[in-house]
């Protein structure tokens, strides 16, 4: 039997430590640092060189988890000063929008750079991620962000407010996170690709309603509104149960795709309809 090879701490990797009671944090291995917590120091030589997934003892005698922290916990801690579209969202958005390498995506606002981290880490080595945002000091937020995880080399920043329309045409897929997209609608087509996917996180039920009414014209199809509700449970074997709490709340999503106007075609095609709606009921 071949032997797994161990790969080890080295010194500038990212570290997830966990601690007996599961609370954790992410660290930048440096020597000469040190780690702080609640249940004592670690000292960051002391980890540099352990293969990861290893048990390590903090001076008071507690046992840590070493391990590589994934894209969804370094999400989680991500610095920020606006909302952020969660990690339960981020995936979903993913599939359901086809994003993957290669492909070419919209986004705005940048915000604090939680959903560009999760479009540049899809879409790289060889897609490019466009993101927007009206505020310089959101988007040097965002920017830093990416730079810390080593992203930043897929996205293009652009500062700009989104009314005055994308530089890009043709692209995969688009997703507006701010708070009015109904009015963003026309800019949004320009840019996609025919066919392309549209996507939004909106807190309110009022604000999803506008977005629908405007999303009623010929030039979009295939509208949805998703929520994902994500329950945790209790991994201990002997009591298995729920949590006692979860988030009630975080956003609706909606998705739609760009269509080509007066696109029906063939020897029978009927008449047009002015209005173009799967379903009325
Ligand atoms: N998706 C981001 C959060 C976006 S918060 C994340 O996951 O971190 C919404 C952002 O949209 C804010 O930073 C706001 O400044 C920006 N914004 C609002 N209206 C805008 C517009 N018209 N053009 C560009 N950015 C806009």
């Amino acid at each position: 039997m071949t032997e797994r090879p161990v790969s080890c701490a080295r010194a500038g990797d990212l570290a997830l430590l966990i601690g007996p009671d599961r609370r954790w944090q992410i660290v930048r291995l440096e020597p000469g640092q040190a780690v702080h917590t609640h249940r004592g120091v670690l000292v960051h030589d002391d980890l540099i060189g352990c293969p990861w997934g290893s048990r390590v003892v903090s001076h008071t005698g507690q046992p840590f988890l070493l391990l590589t922290p994934s894209l969804h916990d370094l999400i989680l801690r991500l610095r920020r000063t606006t909302q952020i579209v969660y990690p339960k969202e981020a995936g979903y958005i993913l599939l359901k929008m086809n994003i993957g390498p290669g492909c070419r995506v919209v986004e705005a606002g940048s915000g604090s750079g939680a959903l560009t981290a999760v479009l540049a880490h899809a879409v790289r080595p060889d897609g490019r991620v466009y993101s927007y945002e009206v505020r310089p000091e959101m988007q040097q937020l965002a920017r830093r962000n990416l730079e810390r995880l080593g992203l930043a080399d897929v996205v293009e920043f652009k500062t700009r407010d989104i009314a005055e329309g994308f530089d890009e045409v043709g692209v995969d897929a688009l997703f507006l996170d701010l708070p009015n997209p109904w009015d963003y609608l026309d800019q949004a087509h320009a840019a996609l690709a025919n066919g392309g996917y549209l996507g939004s996180l909106l807190p309110t039920a009022n604000q999803v309603t506008r977005l629908l009414a405007a999303l009623e014209s010929p030039r979009w199809g295939l509208v949805e509104v998703e929520e994902i509700l994500l329950r945790p449970y209790k991994a201990v074997s002997a009591r298995f149960r729920p949590e006692d709490r979860m988030v009630a709340h975080t956003g609706f999503l909606i998705f739609a795709r760009a269509l080509v106007e007066e696109s029906i075609s063939g020897p029978n095609a009927p008449e047009i309809p002015a209005t173009f709606r799967e379903d009325e009921t």
